[in-house]
């Protein structure tokens, strides 16, 4: 399979990923075409990747309000728990799924992004057929527009003041060993603030601190509470000096 072969050549990036968590086939998208698209502004690709859970009882009601003119909101996919995909959008399009936030330079992130909806009450853990899913999703669209892996973000992460998707049960670490997205080595520089470490990646400068924070440990230490200290520094600093968001220049 096509697929899985280009798969593959993103995995190769890592030695780690073992053969047992290699990605299901990409199943054939169903089509479910949502009206609440428009033009992208300003750029004619995406560069970006946004992963939400849908924060609802079950996937039919999460495919009903994408597509419902009056809800204004849509992504490009929709990935149910037993790992069904429906295409909404067409990449090419702007789909309305990240609304106000940042993301590095990039203020319109809607324009500049692919939106991939989970199917998850937001309480429950991910299935792992949907992650399987997802990850082959991810694989062929990072190589079809070419988005780096470290391009690939939470909703939380682009607007921490309003968003805690796809929070803290979701397997960023899985991701970042299949190449897919990017992990923190155990760093020891403590020197330097959070606050600067982590809008060097991309975390929006402009929020308040305390929220950054907090979306950055729903994605890199979950489950850990408590004020500020030296590891969330550090594995900021790591990420800002591997990762810094805009050496490719996608702004706006
Ligand atoms: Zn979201």
């Amino acid at each position: 399979m096509a697929t899985a072969m280009l798969a593959a050549g993103i995995r190769n990036r890592s030695a780690r990923r073992s053969a047992a968590e290699v990605p299901a086939d990409l199943p054939d998208f169903v089509r479910h075409p949502s009206p609440n698209h428009e033009d992208r502004r300003g750029v004619e690709r995406p560069n970006l990747i946004v992963l939400h859970y849908t924060e609802m009882a079950t996937c039919d009601e999460a495919l009903a309000r994408l597509c419902d003119p009056d809800a204004e909101v849509s992504a490009h996919y929709l990935i149910s728990e037993a790992g069904e995909i429906w295409q909404l959008v067409d990449d090419d399009r702007r789909a309305w799924h990240a609304g106000a936030g940042q993301w590095g330079g990039v203020t319109d992130v809607n324009s500049h992004s692919l939106g991939i909806e989970l199917s998850n009450t937001g309480i429950t853990p991910f299935a792992a057929t949907q992650m399987n899913v997802l990850e082959a999703l991810l694989a062929r669209l990072m190589v079809q527009w070419q988005i780096a892996p470290e391009r690939v973000i939470a909703h939380s992460d682009m607007a921490p003041s309003r968003k805690s998707d796809p929070g803290r049960r979701f397997d960023w670490r899985r991701l970042a060993l299949g190449g897919l997205s990017v992990w923190p080595d155990k760093a020891t520089s403590t020197r330097g603030r959070f606050i600067d470490h982590a809008a060097a990646f991309g975390y929006p400068a402009n929020e308040d601190p305390d929220d950054v924070l907090a979306a950055f440990r729903l994605r890199f230490r979950p489950w850990h509470d408590g004020p500020a200290d030296g590891v969330d520094t550090a594995l900021a600093a790591d990420l800002a000096h591997r990762f810094p968001v805009d050496r490719a220049g996608h702004t706006t």
